[in-house]
């Protein structure tokens, strides 16, 4: 950050403080967000973590967690007061304020201080701070460097350790994706030495499954998932009605997308789910095949070069067809064989 000394003068004096973060926050986005929350009140700020939406049951053992906002026309006018009465924004693990709902207008409106600390790619200019880096593997290793940089290690606490390795656990696949770097790994080991309890919060994040879940999952995977050889793509539809048999929850279909890229010789995977009041997609790729480019080019998303999120007004069927219409321009890119080191 270029004006990093005028943003640590800003945290000198104690500020009302709203953190937010972007639509169905996964555990980068509330982990960064309540982790980032009790660091600041710990500095003696008054702070409400806002979300746009609810967010999976896997992440409510997260500290602060009960005192998080979520948007709602119940909530809407407790939160446009806060916003209104908001010295400094911090808006955490996404880029462009669209991609927060109304929320985004109230914050576009409010004369706060905006601090961005993200690391997706293509990030609008609408924050005065940026701790932007699209190396970083997840926006918990960019909070935690903000924390170090401000020389506040000893204010990190076994629970704010717990809610960052959360968000750096999940965004890496588990140490297993390429932006796995030795810094993460490093970041990692410091996190655990405060206290970071790394058994624990597996646990608590993926081995939660409700019996549904599980079930629907088996579903989808015998009965949902297409592969197209020829463009080395698999893809999976899920109908509102699937949802509905399984009694499907937030958070439910988190995942499902790796199962269909981890076959072989599979470069692009996709899930696409229709969420009622449009469809939802997810998009994971292996390699230099960019799903972020093909998500904004297609599908109103982005995301990261392999893994990204889109969405269509068209509904389920027109949807798919209109993706499995759009594989033909890719087939070069997507016949080349899986590189195993990606
Ligand atoms: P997921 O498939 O897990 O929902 O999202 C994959 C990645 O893409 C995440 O980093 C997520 O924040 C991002 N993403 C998901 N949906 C969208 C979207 O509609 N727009 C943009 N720009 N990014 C998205
Ligand atoms: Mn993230």
């Amino acid at each position: 950050m270029q004006n990093f000394s005028s943003f640590k003068s800003l945290l000198d004096v104690p500020a009302r403080i709203v953190i937010t973060t972007h639509v169905k926050p996964d555990a980068d986005a509330l982990g960064s967000s309540l982790g980032l929350s009790s660091f600041l009140k710990k500095l003696g700020h008054e702070v409400h973590v806002i979300t746009p939406s609810d967010y999976p049951d896997f992440l409510s053992w997260m500290h602060g967690n009960k005192d998080v906002i979520i948007y709602s026309e119940k909530t809407r006018s407790q939160i446009q007061n806060i916003i209104s009465e908001a010295q400094i924004i911090f808006c955490l693990d996404f880029s462009s304020l669209n991609r927060i709902k109304q929320l985004g207008e109230l914050i576009h409106a409010s004369d706060a201080r905006k601090v961005l600390i993200d690391h997706h790619l293509d990030p609008d200019d609408f924050a005065e701070f940026k701790f932007w880096s699209n190396e970083a593997a997840a926006t918990a290793e960019l909070v935690y460097e903000l924390m170090i940089d401000l020389g506040m290690k000893h204010l990190i606490d076994p629970k704010i350790a717990d809610s960052l390795y959360a968000g750096i656990m999940t965004d890496t696949g588990s140490f297993k994706h390429s932006n796995t770097t030795q810094n993460i790994h490093r970041i990692v080991a410091e996190l655990i030495e405060l206290g970071a309890d790394i058994s624990k919060v597996a646990a608590l994040i993926y081995d939660t499954n409700s019996i549904d879940r599980i079930k629907f999952l088996g579903y989808a995977l015998s009965e949902l998932l297409v592969v197209l050889p020829e463009y080395h793509t698999a893809y999976m539809a899920i109908s509102s009605t699937d949802l509905k048999r399984f009694n499907s929850k937030t958070g439910d279909t988190e995942g499902l997308v790796n199962f269909a890229l981890s076959i072989e010789g599979i470069k692009l995977a996709v899930v696409i789910i229709d969420r009622g009041e449009l469809i939802k997609m997810s998009f994971r790729s292996v390699g230099d095949f960019s799903v972020n480019d093909f998500a904004r080019n297609h599908f109103e998303g982005g995301g990261h070069r392999n893994a990204a999120g889109g969405k269509s007004l068209d509904n389920l069927e027109s949807t798919v067809k209109k993706f499995k219409n759009l594989l033909p321009d890719y087939k070069d890119e997507l016949s080349t064989k899986k590189e195993v080191n990606v």
